[in-house]
């Protein structure tokens, strides 16, 4: 497939080595205003939602490195994401590492006016909380979309109410916000890989109450990846949706560089299968969290999340593609 001449191309690997060049997602351009584009990579380097071990302040620049292994092809569907749609890569969302609250704020004040543009986001944490900020920019630049359904990749609900006597605003408690704040309908929202010891019998009973559809691994196991697919298509429905990846739905054997592994997870070739079942949702936006480089000694956990990008750029562009066939709504 030819992309039209002036849309944004990778760096070709068979022209410069995939090792050489400058470091930016996917080997795109680095554009500093995301007008124009259709999808708009970014970085999130924020963890100060971390409420054990930190580090995902790094993960973008980890996995803008180790994204250069990606070629431009999905190898199954075939997608050609940058003859589908502009992508390119914005940058990083600017942070105050000194203030959590500030953070808040100035992501989903970058991620408002990406939207605005008319760009779709699909960014790369930082830590689960950055989700939220990024939801609520969603719903600033295109109030139409809320409440979005959501697909929710992870080890943790992450729906707690408070940590530390009373702290709300944490990696472990970004989707009860985002469901309080009416950003997220919670009869649409599917969470997959969900297991690990918890603090208290109770937990989890908030999310199921409202709704949220949670499938345990155990429960992954007796689906399978095609029988966990399904199940999330029909709980989201044909409505605008999110897609979240944490990393940590991945067996640390996998992933071991994240802040809360978890033993008993997905492999990466589960994910990969559930997340190509995923063609034909109505998804808008996404994220990929909580790749942790200083806990990633070979560099695999950060290439795990570049390839999940890949995956789940080649879902937006399809998505996005289809939606201008349609002939409106594209920025949705
Ligand atoms: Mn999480
Ligand atoms: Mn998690």
């Amino acid at each position: 497939m030819e992309p039209l001449a002036d849309w944004p191309q990778p760096l070709d690997g068979t022209v410069t080595p995939r090792f050489a060049g400058p470091v930016t997602f996917m080997r795109l351009p680095l554009v500093a205003d995301a007008a124009g584009l259709d999808i708009a990579l970014l970085g999130i380097p924020f963890d100060g939602g971390t409420t054990n071990r930190p580090g995902a302040r790094h993960g973008p620049r980890e996995m803008r490195n180790m994204s250069a292994m990606l070629r431009r092809v999905h190898p199954v569907s075939r997608v050609e994401p940058y003859a589908l749609c502009r992508i390119a890569d914005a940058g990083d969302t600017p942070t105050n590492p000194m203030d959590l609250m500030e953070s808040l704020g100035l992501i989903e004040a970058a991620v408002a006016a990406m939207r605005a543009t008319g760009a779709w986001t699909l960014a790369a944490g930082g830590d689960h909380l950055v989700s939220l900020p990024i939801l609520r920019g969603i719903a600033k630049a295109s109030p139409a979309l809320a409440p979005l359904g959501m697909v929710h990749f992870d080890a943790h609900s992450d729906t707690n109410d408070t940590y530390f006597g009373g702290s709300r605003y944490t990696h472990g408690t970004p989707f009860r916000r985002a469901i309080e704040e009416g950003l997220l309908d919670p009869r649409r929202i599917v969470q997959i890989g969900i297991r690990g010891s918890l603090f208290d019998p109770t937990d989890m009973g908030w999310a199921r109450e409202v709704g949220v559809r949670i499938i345990t691994i155990e429960e992954c196991e007796a689906l399978g990846p095609d029988g966990v697919a399904a199940e999330a298509r029909r709980v989201v429905g044909s409505g605008p949706a999110y897609l979240t990846f944490d990393v940590d739905s991945l067996d640390p054997a996998y992933a071991p560089g994240t802040g809360t592994p978890e033993v008993g997870g997905l492999t990466p070739r589960e994910a990969q299968r559930m997340l190509r079942g995923l063609s034909g949702l109505d998804l808008v936006g996404a994220d990929v969290v909580e790749v942790s480089p200083p806990f990633d000694a070979s560099g695999g956990t950060a290439l795990i999340g570049a390839t999940m990008m890949f995956e789940i750029l080649c879902l937006l562009a399809e998505n996005r593609a289809r939606r201008r066939a349609l002939g409106g709504g594209l920025a949705g």
